[in-house]
């Protein structure tokens, strides 16, 4: 027997004999002061992706479990105001869309076809239902949460080992207040109750493009203004300029090395100053909503971290060791809060190995292999790295691409926009980055995200069968092309 496997062992059989029977999560919600204030294995402090799945797998291990949320529902922003609506109002306008622009090719006629914007967002709605917690944690010490839950009562809250889960927040820009109304964050704009003529996005990150996407669907005219040079900074680039003409062929427009210098609100709706990023004249730009979408900061106000000297960022973000183990003996974070992307797997992930390594098993989590996915039609997804990356690393590799109208499931449906990229190390044709352009990116890019994970070939990705006819050939087709040709162009 090796040693890890030893100590594995060891800590199994210390937590079999810590187990009691059930182990449940208790979710922290009442406002009684003995509820929860027994001593806990595990306190998790938010109950987003990264908190209640760490809450969840604590419980799985057998440790006794508290979990502390303030919203009101589980799930975080990801769940409430994040992924789950977002792609609610993708989905259902992509049916709008589709059937106004591509079901009579297929030969699906209507005699008419409109918008129920309340019934969208009712539906929309529906997809985030879950049981209410309520309860607002602070640091007293290291192993101390008080709680004021949401009914008025208070609480305190002990654990041998204390998670910070609490998630992220809107980040406004200077001299720009988000009323929700005719300035919103992405919150406001997963809500509204008309459809703007006009839409303006601060920032072409895949949040914003989403959104414009979505009230682009609705008819809105969409105009997207954004600081830097280009859209989706982390994006290969020879992609994103695909990606990009793909949304303006949709009519979505595009001010890029912009800055917005100035907001009147003052009229009906919103005039908004803009000038070249580097300086220069002056021109006005009018919404009738404005879409701040610059991005996201850890969110970390009220928790008295420096009560018991918790270490952050420049950015405000927790400090954590490969333990996910902050400065303070016992006291971990995962997810948003801390370095690192702030997507809802990743959170998940981080959960997951946090509580691992708080029952004594081994976590893992890999941040250069975390997939990411813009959500648009047709989708845009990623895992390792992007051209540019491998570049300025002066790493000597090889490209493979295959474009989607080659497939013959793309073009079976009309629906053949886009491509499969691969990047692969020159001498040892190891896969380094995927990038996939295609209306389903999002679920094809799990094969090349195991395939870098267990250090693959472009040649293994090509050798392994796929079945036909699917999309998911393009990705053989372009392994196939890293390192010799493909069969179908
Ligand atoms: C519009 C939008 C779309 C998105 N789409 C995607 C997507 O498609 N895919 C993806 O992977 N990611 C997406 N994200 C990002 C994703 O939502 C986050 O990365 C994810 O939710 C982070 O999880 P978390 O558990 O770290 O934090 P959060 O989900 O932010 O959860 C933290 C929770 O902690 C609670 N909390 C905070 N402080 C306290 C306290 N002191 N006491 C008690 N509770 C507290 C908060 O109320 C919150 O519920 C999207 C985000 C937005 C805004």
């Amino acid at each position: 027997m090796t040693m890890a496997s030893l100590v594995r062992r060891k800590a199994y059989h210390h937590l079999l004999a810590a187990r009691n029977s059930h182990a449940p999560v208790n979710f922290f919600s009442r406002g009684f002061a003995s509820a929860g204030s027994d001593d806990n294995d595990v306190v998790v402090i938010g109950g987003g992706p990264g908190g209640y799945v760490a809450a969840i797998k604590a419980a799985q291990l057998g440790l006794k479990t508290t979990c502390i949320e303030k919203r009101g529902t589980l799930g975080g922003t990801c769940l409430n105001v994040g992924c789950i609506p977002s792609k609610a109002l993708l989905h259902s306008t992509h049916m709008f869309h589709e059937a106004q622009h591509s079901y009579a090719n297929h030969g699906v006629k209507f005699s008419s076809v409109g918008i129920d914007l309340a019934a969208m967002m009712a539906q929309k709605d529906k997809a985030n239902k879950v049981n209410y917690f309520k309860g607002y944690g602070k640091f007293v010490s290291p192993s101390e949460v008080s709680v004021d839950t949401i009914d008025g009562g208070h609480a305190t809250v002990k654990g041998k080992n204390i998670i910070v889960a609490t998630g992220s927040d809107v980040k406004s820009l200077p001299g720009i207040t988000i009323d929700e109304k005719k300035i919103v964050s992405s919150t406001g704009a997963l809500a509204l109750s008309e459809i703007p003529k006009k839409l303006v996005v601060i920032g072409a990150g895949y949040i914003g493009l989403e959104m414009g996407s979505v009230w682009n669907r609705l008819g809105s005219e969409v105009t997207v203004v954004e600081f830097a040079p280009d859209i989706v900074p982390s994006m290969d680039g020879e992609v994103r300029k695909q990606f990009q003409r793909s949304l303006e062929k949709q009519k979505i427009k595009f001010m890029l090395k912009t800055k917005v210098v100035g907001v009147d609100t003052s009229g009906d709706g919103v005039k908004l100053t803009i000038e070249p990023a580097s300086g220069g004249e002056q021109t006005t730009l009018q919404a009738d909503v404005v879409l701040v979408s610059a991005g996201r900061i850890p969110f970390t106000a009220g928790l008295d971290l420096d009560k018991i000297g918790v270490e952050t960022d420049k950015r405000g973000r927790i400090l954590v060791d490969d333990r996910f183990q902050t400065n303070v003996s016992g006291v971990y974070a995962i997810g948003d809060v801390i370095p690192g992307p702030m997507l809802a797997h990743k959170a998940e992930e981080d959960g997951v190995a946090c509580v691992e390594f708080i029952a004594g098993k081994h976590g893992h989590v890999d941040y250069d292999k975390v997939p990411g996915v813009v959500y648009t039609h047709p989708e845009v997804a990623s895992v390792g790295k992007t051209e540019e990356q491998i570049k300025a690393l002066g790493i000597s590799y090889r490209v493979g691409k295959f474009p989607f109208l080659a497939n013959s499931r793309a073009k079976a449906i009309d629906d053949a926009e886009g491509l499969v990229k691969i990047l692969a190390d020159k001498e040892t044709d190891k896969v380094l980055g995927v990038h996939i352009m295609a209306p389903n990116a999002g679920e094809l890019i799990h094969e090349a995200t195991i395939a870098l994970t267990y250090d693959a070939a472009s040649e293994d990705i090509a050798r392994v069968c796929h079945a036909h006819p699917t999309m998911s050939e393009a990705l053989k087709e372009a392994a196939m092309a890293t390192y010799d040709k493909p069969i179908h162009i």
